[in-house]
């Protein structure tokens, strides 16, 4: 029987600040599937690199008296402490400020431009008159337009997931300075994913049983002109601003002085930088292993980076000439206060290093969210359930040749397990508090129609 071929990524973490322990989660969960594969002789590349590029990290780095390069070397010089601390073991890590990520980023650039799918615009942007710049999505906050839901983000909703423009916020302010922002006008590049082609690939790649049940659900909300549970109007798939203008750290785009990618459209190249980076040092051809129809493509993300891994960055290998993701693994949070997302800015979070340096042994969290989150509920889109389905799922669909048999073995055998399993008491990895009843707020639920089952939804 053939090896399997298997390029798997997580998450790239954003390089502002150390890991925190949602980070470690994912990593874990990633790390035990890739030893699972290789223990049933399969061949796999498992990649990570730093997140580098946007206006946070130019804020933060000017802010400690560095260049951006240096400030994300220093971050990437922390990381493997971690690492080797949970035994997680990458095959390589790299960084999407390296050269191969510029050049990738700037060639796929120019595939969808000459596939017709780029396209620039006139906009209005959110200006710091304090500070005298542009501001980035994340340094404006304000009410999400569509739940509500305060303090959030101007480019996604944590709460309810919904993506927006930070024009849509409600009550906006600077997080820089906390000055109301002006609207100024600006000249925007933009991929149009609204375009025909886009969606129709799309609805297939998303629908055709390759993602998780619960994600697939949520994803659909977004194709359609509809009315959601809680009322509001969903309407279909928008064109998607890849720019931001100087002063900005990140890749030039070809031909367009002053103008950059936006860090969400060469944060995921990152993965194919990686690997490039990887390949080289082997003295391997990556363009050969990538055009092998035979390898897999998965990504270990969590669920409020969905949008990009299932919309985004499909469209965007797919129209650039580029092989597509076979699948994403999605997880949900590790969550604390009765269904709040952990987190390191609201003083939740908790450090890795920490529960090392108390003399904890790393194989008993390894064991723990293994074991935990395997047993989690039917609604949860915790990780390890559904990467330990896709695994034994998978493995026993070895023998056949199609990817495509291979992915709907492993997503009936999924459904299968999540009809077994029953609700666990003791956590949830779900945002929504276990009292709420679903609603689009509260996904996975979202398209359940079933209630929450007590005490954790
Ligand atoms: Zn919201």
């Amino acid at each position: 029987m053939p090896a399997r071929k298997l390029f798997v990524t997580t998450a790239l973490p954003y390089a502002n600040g150390n890991f925190h322990i949602g980070h470690i989660m994912e990593y874990i969960q990633a790390d035990i599937w890739v030893r699972t594969q290789r223990l049933l002789g399969n061949e796999v590349n498992f990649v990570g690199a730093d997140d580098t590029h946007g206006a946070p990290i130019m804020i933060a780095a000017e802010k400690a008296g560095k260049t951006p390069q240096q400030f994300v070397a220093d971050i990437a010089a922390g990381r493997q402490q971690y690492l080797d601390g949970f035994h997680i073991e990458f095959d390589n890590w790299h960084s999407t400020d390296a050269p191969e990520n510029h050049q990738l980023a700037q060639d796929i650039y120019r595939g969808l431009k000459a596939n017709g799918l780029i396209e620039t615009r006139t906009i209005e942007q959110f200006f710091d008159p304090e500070k005298n710049m542009f501001l980035p999505d994340r340094f404006i906050k304000g009410e999400c337009p569509k739940c509500h839901a305060k303090d959030q983000y101007g480019d996604n909703c944590e709460v309810c997931g919904a993506v927006y423009a930070p024009t849509d916020l409600i009550n906006p302010y600077s997080a820089l300075s906390g000055a109301k922002p002006v609207l100024k006008h600006s000249e925007h590049f933009f991929f149009k994913l609204s375009d025909p082609r886009c969606v129709a690939f799309l609805e297939e790649w998303t629908q055709d049983g390759r993602l998780q049940t619960e994600v697939a659900n949520k994803v659909r909300e977004w194709f359609t002109v509809r009315t959601n549970p809680d009322g509001t109007q969903s309407e279909g798939l928008g064109d998607w601003d890849i720019s931001r203008d100087a002063p900005y750290f990140g890749i030039e785009i070809p031909d367009a002085p002053g103008k950059y990618f936006y860090v969400w459209l060469d944060a995921p190249i990152g993965y194919l930088a990686s690997l490039k980076n990887l390949l080289d040092k082997r003295g391997q051809d990556y363009e050969a292993y990538m055009a092998d129809p035979q390898l897999e493509q998965y990504h270990f993300i969590g669920k409020d980076i969905v949008t990009f891994h299932t919309l985004f960055w499909p469209a965007t290998l797919k129209f650039s000439g580029r092989k597509v993701p076979d699948s994403v693994f999605v997880h949900g949070f590790l969550t604390v206060n009765n269904g709040e997302k952990m987190s390191k800015s609201r003083g939740t979070g908790l450090d890795p290093l920490k529960y090392l340096g108390l003399g904890m042994n790393a194989e008993w969290l390894r064991y723990y969210l293994a074991t935990s989150s395997a047993a989690a509920t039917r609604t949860s889109t915790s990780m390890p359930k559904t990467s330990c389905c896709a695994s034994t799922a998978t493995s026993s669909a070895s023998t056949s040749t199609s990817p495509a048999a291979r992915r709907a073995s492993s997503a009936s055998a999924l459904a299968a397990s999540l009809a077994r399993s029953r609700p666990m008491a003791m956590r949830c990895w779900s945002t929504c508090a276990p009292w709420r009843r679903p609603s689009s707020n509260c996904w996975p639920n979202a398209n359940t129609a079933r209630p929450c089952a007590k005490p954790c939804c």
